[in-house]
């Protein structure tokens, strides 16, 4: 018996949100109010989490590849939003190195600061810059894990050349999530115990 493939795939609605023209956002505010309403739409359509992010070209803000949150629709844990706008961004350029010699440099800008596995996949993926909204208590208020990650994660990222640019439209990712919330989404961490859930 064969294994199961893996088959990534985002939303029809995102495409139905972006449209066929060109997205250009050389703005940060204007790339994270980007993310933070394909977060908002992820929770409208009940197609997975709370989180939103996506890929631009740093210096001309050209959209590459959005990403949703789809944990629970994938049935993968590692369906976060990073990892599918990442994902997707290297599938269009055709390389695993976002970095790779002859391409522009690119920015993640994400809906919410990344979690532990998030924060590992950014300097593999090859991106230059990363731009977030809410932080990660934001995140842990309504009882998702972050996981464990250094105190100095930011630094971190910096000594290895990776920017990263924080509270951008905070109060409205943190709205989103907030809503979230209120509509009882389910928290899918599998490390938080049954008295966490809500
Ligand atoms: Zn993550």
């Amino acid at each position: 018996v064969p294994f199961p493939q893996f088959l990534l795939w985002l939303p029809q609605w995102v495409e139905d949100h972006i449209g066929l023209g060109v997205v250009q956002l050389p703005e940060p505010e204007d790339r994270l109010a980007f993310v933070i309403e394909l977060a908002r739409l992820n929770l409208v359509h009940g197609t997975g989490g709370p989180f939103g992010a996506a890929v631009f070209e740093r210096d001309s803000g050209a959209l590459l590849a959005p990403g949703v949150n789809l944990v629970v629709p994938l049935n993968s844990s590692i369906a976060h939003a990073e990892v599918v706008a990442l994902t997707i961004a290297q599938q269009r350029v055709g390389h695993y190195d976002l970095g790779a010699p002859g391409l522009p440099a690119y920015e993640l800008a994400t809906s919410t600061e990344p979690c532990a596995m998030c924060l590992g996949a950014i300097p593999w993926s090859g991106v230059r810059s990363v731009a977030c909204a809410a932080r990660e208590e934001d995140a842990r208020r309504i009882g998702f894990d972050e996981g464990a990650k250094p105190d100095d994660w930011v630094r971190a990222l910096g000594e290895r050349g990776i920017a990263v640019q924080r509270d951008v439209c905070r109060e409205r990712a943190i709205a989103v999530l907030e809503q979230y919330h209120a509509l009882s989404g389910p928290v899918y961490n599998a490390r938080q115990g049954e008295g966490k859930r809500r």
